[in-house]
């Protein structure tokens, strides 16, 4: 009988929990809010009981073999614990994997939300077959996991890579880091919407009169489909940040491709052409053209197709 795992993909607005067979496809997926006002303990009652639901659901009356949880924050995965996670207050040192362990009585495996991301993405995705590769998801934040010789490259500190605060230049916009100048004050959700408010703030011209704080990457997106410059505008910055950034990657690591995913790349037709001019000028280790430049297959199905795989393949010791 083909077997079934769980995953869970924990952010800081909502939850994503699904059945996953072992070909990376999602059987049946549930979306709740992660309401992460409640303490640690009621939310993971609540994630329970969701996954507990989809557990039955799978096919024969058959267990799910394991549970897979991509967290948005560090964790120590040998010992199971959520050490931190910025965008959940109160989420500090919790031992989950036992905590969700004992309630479902399932091995728990806890991983960093994009490793789970680049894992889907690489086995089951758009870089398939690609054994360097990096992904990288333009969210509110921008994050990125790193696939190297065929395996998840995870360094000597167990963590993601934070490809969002690689440095553009001196000085720069604050970041939600503390530091100046990285590329998600520009490449991410938040990033675009500062520099459009920036810029409606400076009296660049734009079609957009609505109210500044509701200029988000959405609005600009429908703005840009009608050629307003100042949309045009963030989209190309963000672009030329972005290929700044990965051609430097490209240049130190010698990868094929890059996968891009995250709500942002829904103006990906706007991003594309400054970020491909950026990146091309500025390759040297092969012919741009022999690079590869995708869009994410799976999205918010990624991280559960690669919490599926990271279990299959083994890539855990808990049980
Ligand atoms: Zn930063």
């Amino acid at each position: 009988m083909a077997k079934h795992y769980l995953a869970m993909d924990v952010g800081g607005t909502n939850i994503i929990a699904g059945l996953v067979d072992e070909e990376g496809r999602v059987a049946a997926r549930h979306r709740f809010p992660t309401r992460s006002s409640r303490s640690p303990e009621e939310v993971m009652e609540d994630m329970a009981a969701h996954l507990r639901e989809l557990a039955a659901l799978a096919p024969e009356g058959g267990k799910p073999e394991a549970l897979a949880v991509g967290l948005p924050g560090w964790i120590n995965q040998q010992a199971g614990i959520l050490l931190k996670a910025p965008n959940m207050p109160g989420w500090v040192d919790v031992p989950m994997a036992e905590i969700m362990s004992r309630a479902l009585h399932l091995p728990v495996c806890l991983e960093n939300d994009t490793n789970l991301y680049a894992l889907g993405e690489w086995l089951h995705g758009a870089g398939r077959g690609l054994d360097n590769l990096l992904v990288v998801t333009l969210g509110t934040g921008v994050g990125g996991g790193l696939i190297l010789d065929g395996r998840l490259w995870n360094g000597s500190f167990a963590s993601a890579v934070e490809i969002g605060h690689l440095p553009l230049g001196p000085g720069g916009a604050l970041c939600g880091c503390g530091r100046r100048g990285c590329l998600e004050t520009v490449a991410s959700a938040t990033g675009m919407s500062r520099l459009g408010r920036q810029w409606l703030a400076e009296g660049r011209p734009t079609g957009y009169d609505g109210p500044p704080e509701e200029l988000t990457p959405k609005v600009m997106h429908s703005l840009a489909q009608k050629g307003d410059p100042l949309a045009l505008a963030v989209f190309r910055e963000a672009g030329e940040a972005l290929g700044l950034v990965l051609s430097a990657i490209f240049n130190l690591l010698g990868i094929e491709g890059v996968v891009l995913g995250g709500g942002a790349t829904g103006a990906f037709e706007f991003i594309r052409p400054s970020l491909w001019a950026s990146l091309a000028a500025r390759v040297i280790i092969t012919e741009p053209e022999n690079l590869k430049l995708l869009v994410s297959r799976l999205g918010e199905d990624a991280p559960l197709a690669g919490g599926a795989a990271l279990l299959r393949e083994n890539m855990y010791t808990r049980s």
